[in-house]
């Protein structure tokens, strides 16, 4: 339990834009501000600037929250426009202040994230890193152990550890019955002399329930037509094959990545499918379907 406080944007300002919002998802940032100062607080006074164009619903430290806008309201942090991302989901940017504890503020992330899911039915799988909607690498600092810090909200069933200072791999392998392979495998480890303390580890085999599909990928055929097909079908696409790196508009904002299935984003799909051995056609159907996600899997 971590005090919440409630400094909301004032009504008006142009990152408080105000559009009702229905949390579906929970999307998590790192601050990338390593400034010391740079805690919830700060970033609080900093959302109510008015130069300040960007806004998110929490910022959390290593010893409170600050919530910076009512969960019935959208925020523009998400990076993809009028995206789910930025119209569906609960933003939640975690401190990396030098003066703060990194280790406790994920701590605090994930119990307010597993208290926001219980209050508005969010699922485990619906908790995604910003990547998810705009390919940038944030949260930076938690995309390598992405699986571990889900794990670490808990309510999926894996059994996690945190690392303690003495602790090897082999030796909390053997603590909880496991080899070190298995720990290698669930935690994302290439080697395994690597840990560091206060890293949390799923030690138990994680669940079929908490390996959620990141990029779920539409039914049907979508292609070029007039006007141009657009929607969260259209989302998924185009996240699944920047994925993969085949980018609607490589450097455009957002990478072109906007719900609208135009010549660019076609011609994203005929670029994955000639490399693949589809027919390069640029259009978006069943086998392409299949390509991409045994790619993805
Ligand atoms: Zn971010």
């Amino acid at each position: 339990m971590v005090n919440i406080i409630q400094d909301f944007i004032p009504v008006g300002a142009n990152n408080r834009p105000g559009y009702a919002m229905t949390p579906l998802y929970i999307t998590v940032h790192n601050t990338a501000n390593t400034a010391v100062g740079a805690d919830a607080a700060a970033h609080a006074r900093y959302l109510k600037n008015p130069d300040t164009t960007t806004s998110w619903h929490f910022t959390v430290d290593d010893t409170e929250i600050y919530q910076h806008l009512p969960l019935n309201e959208n925020g523009w942090h998400a990076g993809d426009g009028n995206g789910s991302g930025n119209r569906a989901s609960i933003g939640i940017e975690i401190c990396e202040n030098a003066d703060g504890d990194f280790a406790k503020a994920t701590a605090n992330a994930q119990w307010l994230i597993k208290t926001l899911m219980a209050e508005h039915n969010i699922s485990l799988a619906n908790v995604v890193p910003h990547k998810y909607w705009s390919g940038k690498e944030c949260p930076r600092k938690l995309l390598d152990t992405w699986d571990s810090f889900k794990a670490g909200i808990g309510g999926g069933g894996s059994q996690t550890y945190v690392v303690k200072q003495g602790d090897t791999l082999t030796s909390i392998a053997r603590a909880f019955g496991v080899t070190v392979a298995q720990l290698q495998e669930w935690n994302n480890i290439e080697d395994p002399n690597l840990i560091r303390v206060g890293q949390v580890l799923i030690v138990s085999a994680p669940s079929a329930a908490e390996k959620p599909e990141l990029y779920p990928l539409p039914d049907g055929i979508i292609q070029l037509t007039t006007p141009y097909t657009s929607g969260e079908h259209v989302f998924q696409v185009q996240r699944a094959l920047a994925a993969l790196y085949f980018y609607p508009d490589k450097g455009a904002v957002n990478n072109g990545i906007d719900g609208v299935y135009g010549p660019k984003t076609a011609d994203a799909v005929a670029r994955f499918q000639s490399v693949n051995g589809l027919t390069a056609d640029g259009i978006y159907g069943p086998a392409t379907k299949e390509k991409i996600a045994a790619q993805l899997s």
